[in-house]
């Protein structure tokens, strides 16, 4: 099939295009829909980080902001004022006592007050080995800035406890009315972060506060404080290293890196390392530029890519319903395509069944109508022959009988000679009285030959009535009367051979329905076969009989003569069999005599008598005689 190859070759590209069409489909949208769902997951990620980290910012801002004003205040007092006049030449103690009074009061970590050199004159720490007292800060931003007659903030490591703290600052002045009046020495408190980074580890998101410098200072995640967000150059280094904010901390990079950046103050990042490492993370900054800070929070991305996944699920799963629905609508109309297609082609298979049969059917009735032709040809060619053989069978009829003509002749001969030599006689007798006028003599001779001549024209009547042809018509005939007939015609023979006849029949006429010419013919023939047969018996002897039932009659003509041999016994019947010479037989007769009684609807048979001679018996149906004919004919005629 060099077809078929291509054809299935092309609808499996077709299948394989369409597969590669759908999962690209499939792809793309859970794809797109995955993006959608992020970025509205990651839409509400950022307004929850946004409010979490505005109240973490304002909780930082309160828990430093509510000691700014206490410095001020404290270097407001009378007593510091008078210390700081004179410090040499006073006791610190109720000073350093005044100090870590108010220390305690408002919970903070150490307050000290600074001279105008940065040397620490008195601290609320002033019982513990590593007070303040007697060290100098003048490199810290804060005495400086106090200094210089403002307020001062700062954060850094402290240099004694190295811990994390926020410094606040206020100057000091003796007489603040002079013009140009500067500062006589600088309060100063520190307040320690620790405290509020411990109230972020409930939260379930990071917190990270960085400097200008992007070290981390705060983080709710410990081994994140006091590393840098990016490496730090060298240069940076040697800087942070003079301001001495960090003491001497390595600052290790952090680990964070940028996986996206997303605006200004959003972006998302991972961890290189560290406990927080192996997870992304959305990260939102907001400044805090009152501390000089940058706080920011770092929510886990779970929730972004949890969305992402379950809306990519359910995107695909409803592209699948889809996809499966469609491809069983196609599948579908493809099936009923196919029934179409196939109804298609079984109604052309049927209409050319149709048309065959059609076709055959035609064909059949025209050889019907040709054998019906031929048949009826045959009828009526049978009908013709039928009718040659009836007339041939009627010809031969004839010639039958003018056979037993023949037979009779020589009886007839002896019949018509001995009256007219007797008719000769008796008018030589009367010529010779007439002579002699013997009148009454002559008158007795002349009788006689009346009488013979009254007998010769009897003997022509029945010669004449013999040979007549037979009528078509059937009319009732007397048995008896066709027996007298036949035996009238062999009454010569009869009287010469002193055959004894035996007539066994009823006083009764027996009446057949037959042709009377054809029945006496029968008759003459087996009465004439059975004289012959007699012909050499010692004591011939020939019985007629006929017997009556209700239905039928049987005619019977036996003879004591030689009887017919076994083996010619199913022969006779046939045309021109014969044992007789030529001349005398020409095998005809029984033949024509068992056609004769076929016709008249009877039977003809023959048998040797048990006492030796041949039986030949007709069985006829019953005819109810001319007298009920004309009974019936009357009685219809009364009706009608
Ligand atoms: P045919 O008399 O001309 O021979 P049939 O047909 O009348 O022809 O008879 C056929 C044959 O049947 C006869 O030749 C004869 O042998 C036999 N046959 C007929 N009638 C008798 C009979 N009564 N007795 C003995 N044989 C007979």
């Amino acid at each position: 099939m060099p077809h078929a190859a291509p054809a299935s070759k092309r609808r499996r590209l077709i299948r394989l295009l369409l597969w590669g069409l759908g999962l690209a489909g499939l792809a793309l949208c859970m794809w797109q829909t995955a993006q959608v769902a992020r970025e509205q997951a990651l839409q509400s990620l950022r307004q929850d980080a946004e409010n979490e980290l505005r109240l973490s910012a304002a909780g930082l801002t309160g828990h430093l902001s509510r000691h700014d004003y206490l410095p001020e205040l404290l270097a407001s007092r009378e007593a510091v004022k008078r210390f700081l006049a004179s410090p040499d030449s006073q006791d610190p103690m109720p000073l350093n006592r005044l100090l870590d009074r108010f220390r305690a009061t408002a919970d903070v970590s150490d307050i000290y007050l600074l001279d105008h050199h940065a040397d620490t004159l008195a601290a609320s720490n002033w019982h513990r080995p590593d007070t303040f007292i007697g060290q100098n800060y003048r490199y810290r931003r804060y005495y400086q800035e106090a200094i210089a007659g403002r307020n001062g903030r700062f954060f850094g490591l402290g240099v004694q406890s190295g811990e994390r703290g926020y410094y606040f600052s206020a100057p000091v002045w003796l007489d603040e009315t002079a013009p140009d009046a500067r500062p006589d020495g600088v309060m100063v408190l520190k307040v320690l972060l620790n405290a509020v980074e411990d109230s972020w580890a409930e939260q379930d998101a990071e917190l990270l506060v960085t400097g200008r410098d992007g070290v981390i200072f705060l983080a709710s995640q410990p081994a994140l404080r006091l590393t840098a967000m990016k490496p730090l150059g060298e240069a940076q280094r040697v800087a942070l290293r003079a301001s001495r904010r960090y003491g001497d901390e390595p600052l290790p990079p952090s680990g964070l890196r940028e996986i996206e950046h997303r605006d200004e103050r959003t972006r998302l990042v991972g961890f290189a390392q560290g406990p927080l490492a192996g997870q992304p993370y959305f990260s939102l900054t907001r400044p805090m530029p009152a501390f000089d800070w940058h706080m920011h929070i770092l929510k886990p991305l779970t929730p972004v890519i949890s969305a992402q996944w379950v809306s990519a699920l359910l995107a695909g799963g409803l592209y699948g319903l889809v996809a499966l629905g469609g491809g069983i609508g196609w599948q579908r109309l493809r099936l009923r395509r196919e029934r179409e297609r196939f109804a298609e082609r079984e109604r052309r298979t049927l209409a050319r069944a149709r048309d065959e049969l059609e076709r055959n059917v035609a064909n059949r009735t025209r050889d019907l109508v040709a054998t019906n032709r031929r048949l009826s040809d045959e009828i009526e060619e049978r009908r013709r022959a039928e009718q040659s053989l009836r007339e041939t069978r009627d010809e031969l009829v004839q010639a039958a009988k003018l056979a037993v003509l023949g037979q009779l002749a020589a009886g007839i001969n002896h019949e018509l000679n001995q009256p007219l030599a007797a008719i000769r006689a008796y008018a030589e007798n009367a010529r010779a009285f007439i002579a002699r006028s013997r009148a009454e003599a002559a008158d007795a001779n002349l009788g006689q030959i009346v009488e013979l001549t009254g007998r010769m024209a009897e003997i022509s009547a029945q010669l004449r009535q013999f040979s007549r042809k037979s009528g078509d018509t059937l009319t009732a005939v007397s048995v008896q009367s066709c027996f007298d007939y036949a035996l009238r015609l062999f009454q010569a023979r009869l009287s010469e051979g002193a055959i004894h006849i035996e007539r066994r029949w009823p006083e009764q006429t027996a009446w057949v329905r037959a042709d009377p010419v054809r029945l006496e013919q029968v008759l003459v023939n087996l009465i004439g076969n059975a004289l012959q047969a007699l012909a050499e018996t010692s004591s011939p002897h020939l019985t007629l009989a006929i017997e009556t039932t209700s239905e039928r009659v049987s005619i019977e003509v036996a003879d004591n003569g030689p009887g017919i041999p076994e083996d010619h016994l199913a022969r006779i019947f046939e045309p021109f069999f014969t044992t007789k010479s030529t001349g005398s037989g020409l095998g005809l007769g029984l033949s024509i005599s068992g056609r004769i009684i076929d016709d008249l609807g009877g039977r003809l048979e023959a048998r040797n008598a048990p006492g030796g001679g041949a039986r030949f018996t007709i069985t006829l149906p019953r005819d109810s005689g001319p007298d009920g004919k004309r009974a019936q004919a009357k009685e219809q005629s009364h009706h009608a």
